[in-house]
This record gives structure tokens, C-alpha cells and sequence, in this order.
């Protein structure tokens, strides 16, 4: 429920003609990570009724790990996780979102079809050919689907391995021209609606009415996949924000949201109509080169107490490497602007396991972190408190539509080693906290962000009674097929 992307859908659905949408989640069970014997069926929320009596199950798909949760929770719903095995009475499954996006070749042996690309323009006529056709044989209904720009249906294809087990290419074995397989954009995010539906406390950010102020990145990171899945870059002009924030219920912040939110050239403006307003604010992430004295003054009195930046590394040359312009002069003056009270914590955030890492990168995070802290303690020295820096690490893993998505990924146990090089290293900062991935899962993520359709049989191995995912990968020997350290070279294909 605390992703935007879900409610927008969820909208959409509903303002379409003849369509009814519901919702339902996996239950905690079936997210642990040792399958239970036996496992509740999922309700709909708002019918109580089960999965199964709908037409159609559309999964909301942005975490690679969300992946294995979906037949976990077929097979809960009484539902065979496999496509070739469920029949034409069976509700249709189907997926959008990033993961999908970006790769929906691990889940071709589950799903009937996906949808790729931004959903505003494509799922009503989706809805059109489901409604129509309702009743006809689920393959003469596809024919149909495989019509619309975006749709992809995994089994029209074939996919070739060579020898030595790696992907060689996939081919299109449906009948008539090769559908158009193009990620759908919308060209103005002002047409469609860009907030919050459903303001309830039981979500993980309670008392947050969400704005999508952007979509896309201008950047380019190198290890980025946004602005491939995302692009172009597009914004919601001054007066649809504050039209979408004004919606905000009493006693509620306003989220402003979009990975180059700080790229808005109204942003500072939006922050003193809100401000102006008396309604609080927050933001995902700044871009600490675009946090200027006037944004600085506008954030000041009704803006988030908790500001966050990704450096990514801790050196300008290692930064420049990865397609990241913003200099350490640049944070440290970014901390200096906002770095007063009220604010209260500066996140910071870092990556590790970057191809071509040195121990002299690993260490420049730590003497960034240093000059950060002792820049807040300059500029709140007649202060009694000072904003506290918490720094959170992540592990690289190259993503599918990302430029470094053919580089190698480092292995879990070098993972392991340069993460706990680089936190003994920030416990001689004193006030500084941090948090970090799990190598364990970056690994995995590894496999699922560029693996291809055999992937299929270790989530319906880990979805069985009593398994987990590491089982899973045992039984379907998806390890020997995947390895994520190795870099793939241009010659050989992707999924
Ligand atoms: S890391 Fe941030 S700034 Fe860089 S491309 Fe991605 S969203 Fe943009």
C-alpha cells in the first residue's frame, strides 16, 4: 500500500468501464522464507472473497524479490503456479511494474502475460479485449492482446541456449507480425492523476499523502536503471502538484515523489506554496548539487527533518566513474545548507561491490562521512544539537536496462568482507549510525535482475510446502546456469 505505482493502477482499473478492481496481499506466511505446510488462501479485501472467483490477478511487480512471492501465492489461492497448467476457466495472471519491465523472462513460465512500461495507456485497451472476449478460449484472447504496443506474452516465444547452458537468443513463434514490444510511456504526467488513493494508517509510511512530481532521471548512472525504465525524464507542472497536494487530509505530510524530484524546475516554489499552505512536506532523495540557498529556505519550516543524499562513493574520481557528476565540494556544501536545526538526520547513502572497487574507494567513504560530520559541527557550534548523519549501504547488483548490465557482480563472501571493512571504518565516526544490505540477497537479486525463464522453476520450487528459496535453487540447479560474477560480454544476449 506504501507504493504509489500500485494505487495509480488500482485507479485505473477502476475508472475503466465494466472493470471492477480489488485488492489482495500475500499473507506474512507466505512471504516468510521458509514456505508453511499449509498456507491460508489470499482474501480480497474489499469482497472477502477468494482470488479465485475473478477474472483476472494482476501482480504489482517493483522488487526482484517480489518475484518468488508469485507463485507462493497462486499456489496458496489454489491456483498451479505454472501457465500450462491452469485452464481457460482459471483467472487470467498477469504482471506489470519495474521488475517486469525490466525483465520478465523469469516468470514466463507463470505468467499469461505481462505488461511493460507505464500502465496509463495500455491497461484500458487490455480491459477492452478481456471484456469482449470473456469466455473465449484464453489462447484465441491472446491473439488478440499480442496486438497492443507493450503486451508481452511470454509463451509466442522461444528461447535458445547454447552449449555450455547460457541464453543465445529468443525467438517469436507466434503466428502473424512480431508484436510491438516497446516499454509504453505517457508524454504528459499532468493527464494523469499523481497521488495518493486510498489514505489509510495500516501502510509502511502512515499519515503520507504521496505527489509523483517526476518520472525518470536527466542523469545517467552508470548503475542506474531508472532512467532506461523510467525515461525521459517528465514533470508535473507547479499547478498540478499543488492541485494533487491539496488533497492531503488534516494532520497528514505530503510526499513529493520521483527519483529526479530535485530536478523540478518548480521545486523550490512548490516547497513555499506548501509552506505557504501550512501543509508539511518530505522528499525521497535530493540531488545534493541541486539543494540551493532558495531551496535550502524553502524547506526550512514545513520541509522533512530528515533529508536524504546518495553519493554513492566516497571520491570524485571513483563518482565520475560511475556516471555520477556531483562533487564532494558540492555534499558538503549541500550539508551545509540544510544541515541546521530543525533538521535532524542526514542519510547518507553508499554502494559497495562496484566493478573496478579499491580499498582506497571503500576507505573514501568513511573520510567523506568524516568531513560531513565535522562540517555539522562547524556550523552548529554555538548549538546544542546537531542533525546526526546515518549512512546506509548498498550492494551493487547490475540491473537489467541499467548501462552496467553486462558488468560483473562481486561475489557474496568479497561482499561480506569489503561491508564489514567499511563499517569498522565508520565506528570511529562517533555520532554517525548506519544500515546495510545483505550480501546473501544482493546475490540473489544478482540472479533474478538478468536471469532468464528457467528461473521459472526455482520459484515454483521454493513455493512448495515446507521450502525456501535456497532449496528451491538446489532442486531446479538454477546455480549452475547464473552466475552473476561473471561479466556477460557484449556478443553474448540478454534475455
Ligand atoms: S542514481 Fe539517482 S541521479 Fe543517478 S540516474 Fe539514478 S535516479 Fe538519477
Amino acid at each position: 500500500m506504501a507504493n504509489l505505482g500500485y494505487q495509480l493502477v488500482y485507479r485505473l482499473f477502476n475508472s475503466i468501464p465494466g472493470v471492477c478492481c480489488h485488492r489482495a496481499f500475500a499473507s506474512a506466511a507466505a512471504l516468510s522464507d521458509r514456505m508453511t505446510p499449509v498456507l491460508k488462501p489470499p482474501v480480497v479485501l474489499e469482497s472477502g472473497e477468494p482470488l479465485t472467483t475473478y477474472d483476472v490477478i494482476a501482480f504489482s511487480l517493483n522488487y526482484e524479490n517480489d518475484l518468488l512471492n508469485v507463485p507462493r501465492m497462486l499456489r496458496a489461492a489454489g491456483l498451479h503456479p505454472l501457465q500450462s497448467r491452469r485452464g481457460d476457466r482459471d483467472p487470467w495472471v498477469i504482471a506489470g511494474g519495474v521488475s517486469v519491465t525490466i525483465n520478465p523472462e523469469p516468470l514466463a513460465d507463470i505468467l499469461d502475460f505481462c505488461v511493460l512500461g507505464e500502465a496509463e495507456h495500455l491497461l484500458p485497451d487490455v480491459c477492452d479485449i478481456l471484456s469482449h472476449l470473456r469466455g473465449m478460449p484464453k489462447h484465441a484472447v491472446l491473439q488478440d492482446l499480442a496486438g497492443i504496443p507493450g503486451v508481452y506474452i511470454p509463451q509466442f516465444y522461444q528461447p535458445e541456449y547454447c552449449s555450455d547452458g547460457a541464453f543465445r537468443s529468443i525467438r517469436y513463434i507466434g503466428s502473424g507480425p512480431a508484436p510491438d514490444l516497446r516499454r509504453r510511456i505517457v508524454p504528459s504526467l499532468d493527464a494523469i492523476p499523481g497521488s495518493t488513493v486510498i489514505h489509510t494508517p495500516h501502510t509502511e509510511f502512515p499519515k503520507l499523502h504521496l505527489v509523483e512530481i517526476s518520472r525518470g532521471c536527466p542523469r545517467n548512472c552508470r548503475f542506474c536503471l531508472i532512467p532506461g525504465c523510467y525515461g525521459p525524464y517528465r514533470y508535473r507542472s507547479l499547478d498540478s502538484v499543488l492541485n494533487a497536494a491539496e488533497a492531503v487530509p488534516a494532520g497528514w505530510r505530503v510526499g513529493l515523489l520521483g527519483a529526479g524530484a530535485a530536478d523540478h524546475p518548480d521545486l523550490a516554489t512548490i516547497c513555499r506554496e506548501l509552506t505557504h499552505r501550512e501543509i508539511h512536506f518530505s522528499f525521497s532523495s535530493l540531488h545534493a548539487g541541486r539543494i540551493t540557498h532558495d531551496l535550502a529556505d524553502a524547506i526550512r519550516d514545513f520541509g522533512p527533518r530528515t533529508v536524504t543524499l546518495a553519493p554513492e562513493a566516497g571520491s570524485d574520481r571513483r563518482r565520475k566513474t560511475l556516471g555520477k557528476t556531483i562533487l564532494n565540494s558540492e555534499l558538503l556544501e549541500a550539508v551545509e545548507r540544510v544541515g541546521r536545526p530543525p533538521m535532524k538526520i542526514i542519510k547518507v547513502y553508499f554502494m559497495i561491490g562496484l566493478p573496478g572497487e579499491t580499498e582506497e574507494d571503500l576507505l573514501a567513504i568513511t573520510d567523506l562521512c568524516r568531513h560531513m560530520e565535522d562540517r555539522l559541527r562547524y556550523i552548529n557550534r554555538r548549538s546544542k544539537t546537531i542533525p546526526r548523519i546515518a549512512v546506509g549501504i548498498s550492494c551493487f547488483v547490475p540491473k537489467a536496462m541499467s548501462p552496467f548490465e553486462r558488468a560483473p557482480q562481486c561475489a557474496e563472501k568479497t561482499l561480506k568482507q569489503k561491508l564489514q571493512f567499511v563499517i569498522a571504518n565508520l565506528r570511529k565516526i562517533r555520532e554517525l549510525r548506519w544500515t546495510a544490505d545483505v550480501p546473501r540477497w544482493s546475490a540473489m537479486q544478482g540472479i533474478l535482475a538478468r536471469g532468464d525463464r528457467r528461473l521459472s522453476q526455482w520459484f515454483i520450487e521454493s513455493a512448495k510446502p515446507g521450502a525456501d528459496w535456497r532449496d528451491g535453487m538446489r532442486r531446479s540447479a538454477v546455480s549452475g546456469a547464473f552466475q552473476p560474477e561473471q561479466k556477460i560480454p557484449l556478443s553474448a544476449a540478454l534475455p
